[in-house]
């Protein structure tokens, strides 16, 4: 196992929730490079094979185990399998979500919950599986993969913004109630990043107005100061610093990955 000081997961076990493509992909190649054992989870069980292929190739052991983390019941059978197949469960990163826009006024309830299901909801199933294990063996680390729309309101999100405020709260609750187990809870809170989801929203701007999807591309990278999309191994590398040994003394934190969008 790590030494005190060390960012190496040599011999640590990891799940990555939403892990056959994006961020989550990217975090879950991330971990295995840093030397963790890495269960990958999703509904498309052909992009996490795939996934499962390259975390093979770098030297390390991994699982593709179909899930929709809004199930509870799936939920419960995925976290049995991984921790069975892995002998145990050290780091979740919940990174499964979906976000969709809609005007307020007009908004579809069924929009609602199921932001709330895939953003929020699923976090708490994921996280309530998984922790009993690391607060048995005393060590863990819950990341979830939050936004800066956990921070900041934004027009046309009410629903993925609701969603992604919650899971600051659920992340801060759960550190202070899991802080003597040794399993530190924490946030990180990407802008805009270059992943498929990015595309989607791309699309939907170009086809809602005027603007080519170029113009729409270069109006979410305009967003930060920085005026580029952020890339998701810099959402990878947080995921890291969190995970290793040497950040045991932080937990509920919420760390913007945002190239300077959001100051808080
Ligand atoms: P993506 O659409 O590229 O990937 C999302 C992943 O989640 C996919 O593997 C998808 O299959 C999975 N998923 C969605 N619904 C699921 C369900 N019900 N059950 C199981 N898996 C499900 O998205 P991404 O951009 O990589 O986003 C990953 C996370 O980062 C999300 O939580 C998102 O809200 C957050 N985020 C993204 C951005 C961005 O700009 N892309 C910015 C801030 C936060």
């Amino acid at each position: 196992m790590a030494d005190k000081n060390s960012l190496s997961l040599s011999g640590r076990r990891a799940i990555v929730t939403g892990a056959g493509k994006g961020i989550g992909r990217t975090i879950a190649l991330a971990l295995a490079g840093a030397g963790a054992d890495v269960a990958v989870t999703a509904r498309n069980l052909s992009d996490l094979e795939a996934v499962a292929r390259e975390i093979e190739g770098l030297g390390r052991r991994s699982l593709a185990l179909n899930c929709d983390v809004t199930d509870p019941a799936q939920v419960q059978g995925m976290a049995a399998a991984a921790v069975e197949g892995l002998g145990g469960m050290d780091i979740l990163v919940n990174n499964a979500g979906s976000a969709q826009s809609h005007k307020f006024l007009t908004h579809p309830d069924e929009l609602w919950h199921h932001m709330l299901a895939v953003n929020l909801t699923s976090v708490y199933y994921v996280s309530k599986a998984f922790a009993p294990a690391m607060v048995k063996q005393r060590w863990g680390r819950i990341i979830n993969i939050a936004s800066i729309a956990s921070k900041i309101g934004g027009r046309y999100i009410a629903a993925y913004t609701a969603a992604k405020h919650g899971v600051l709260g659920l992340t801060r609750a759960l550190a202070l109630e899991l802080v003597q187990d040794q399993v530190t809870v924490n946030a990180i809170c990407p802008g805009y990043v270059d992943t498929p989801l990015t595309d989607t929203n791309i699309a939907n701007i170009s086809r809602r107005t005027e603007m080519t999807e170029s113009q729409a591309r270069e109006t979410l990278a305009n967003i930060s100061p920085q005026k580029r999309l952020i890339e998701p191994e810099e959402v990878a590398a947080v995921a890291l610093f969190l995970a290793a040994e040497s950040s045991r003394g932080i937990t509920g934190q919420a760390i913007n990955v945002d190239g300077g969008t959001v100051m808080y």
